[in-house]
């Protein structure tokens, strides 16, 4: 039919292997093999019970996983950057002011993204190696006095992690709201959101959840809402937080079609919750911080130096490595990847060309991963060391 009407040709699609690597850089991770079944789940209609019950199983587990009894917590429809774009444009009105405590890549995005919306963004910038104290930020609160505070719990480009405990209580003293992106944390670093004040807040599955990337939980708090349900700007419809409150039946009784959620994607985030929920969050921690630091010992015998000087700011989930004088950070993921079958990656935005990232979590969070990855370093080091001489 219409034969004579074509004139783009079908390109011939060729048979592609696709290697399985052991993924231990800052993300994606690799995913439970439980994940990997729910994947293969029938795709069912967006309005029908199988699907309800998956997505109050979620919501139930994600007030879990975020320690929040808030009822607006649902997943967004794409990869960690969608909930950062949520939790922003649905609690800032274009205008408002956002403060954002800058020290890597995630808050720059943030930036960029509060810019494109007309959000009066004011990047707040310490060194990227570092974390930042409560006295500096409560006095750019009460320089701006912020609708908003943007802060980066887990920070994978630069391997640090943020205090927050108490800092919502101090966001509020100045009458802003607490944002906090959670992506590399979360599950793998203790994260109390109603505990610590926190309002509004993103995850991804694609870290230490070990699901694929493409779904992303959010949460917020009363505060949050109250600021949501009284304001005058519209957010992005995909964004809106209000309608998709309404399709993920937050306040009960209102089912209503928005968009077309990803079957695989659901039952994907309903395993890697339930797997952890199987474990408990204390005991989930725990191994991340247990297993990080048996790496930590394992590189320092082999002589690896830590990007980040204050033990207390490494994170559990993402370590960055300066490598000695003379090596290429490039030269060094690649012979990793094609001499162990291990993907680790080099440093991105502010520690790009400075710093391997190398990212031991969910499901690969045990201490044969680590080990694993110690030794291929140590080997990748001394190969490198002899071709160069
Ligand atoms: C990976 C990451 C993101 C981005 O997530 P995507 O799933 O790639 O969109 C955001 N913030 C942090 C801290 C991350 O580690």
């Amino acid at each position: 039919m219409l034969a004579t009407k074509i004139l783009v040709p079908a390109p011939k699609i060729e048979e592609r292997k696709i290697t399985e690597l052991l993924l231990c850089g800052p993300g994606p991770c690799n995913i439970w093999p439980s994940v990997t079944e729910a994947l293969t789940k029938p795709i069912v209609s967006p309005i029908c019970d199988e699907y309800y019950n998956a997505m109050e199983d979620i919501r139930l587990s994600l007030n879990y996983l975020f320690q929040t009894k808030s009822k607006l917590v649902l997943a967004i429809s794409g990869s960690g950057h969608s909930g950062m774009e949520t939790v922003i444009t649905n609690c800032v009105a274009p205008t408002e002011t956002m403060l954002i405590a800058t020290r890597g890549i995630w808050d720059e995005r943030a930036l960029n993204i509060a810019q494109r919306y007309n959000i009066n963004a004011i990047p707040y910038r310490i060194p990227l190696d570092s974390t930042f104290d409560f006295e500096n930020i409560e006095t750019q609160l009460k320089k701006w006095r912020p609708t908003a505070l943007f802060i980066t719990h887990g920070d994978s480009s630069t391997g640090t992690v943020q205090k927050l405990e108490g800092l919502g209580e101090l966001c509020h003293k100045y009458g802003a709201l607490l944002i906090v992106d959670t992506v590399v944390s979360i599950g793998g670093v203790p994260f109390l959101m109603d505990e610590w004040g926190v309002d509004a807040v993103y995850a991804s599955t694609q870290k230490a959840l070990s699901g694929p990337a493409g779904i992303s939980p959010v949460a917020f708090s009363e505060r949050a809402q109250e600021k949501i349900n009284n304001r005058k700007h519209q957010p992005p419809f995909y964004f809106d937080v209000k309608l998709l409150a309404q399709q993920w039946n937050c306040y009960g009784n209102t089912r209503a079609y928005h968009h077309t959620l990803s079957a695989p994607m659901i039952w994907a985030l309903r395993q890697c919750l339930k797997e952890i929920n199987k474990r408990t969050l204390p005991v989930f921690w725990k191994t991340h911080h247990d297993v990080t630091k048996h790496f930590h010992k394992r590189l320092q015998q082999y002589g690896f130096k830590f990007l980040v000087p204050k033990v207390e700011d490494r994170l559990a989930t993402v370590t960055t490595v300066v490598l000695p004088r003379g090596y290429d950070y490039t030269t060094f993921v690649r012979h990793m990847r094609e001499n162990y079958n291990i993907l680790i990656f080099g440093g991105l935005g502010p520690t790009a060309g400075k710093a391997l990232r190398i990212g031991i979590m969910g499901v690969n969070a045990t201490i044969e991963v680590a080990d694993a990855v110690a030794e291929a370093m140590a080997g990748t080091l001394k190969a490198l060391t002899k071709s160069s001489l």
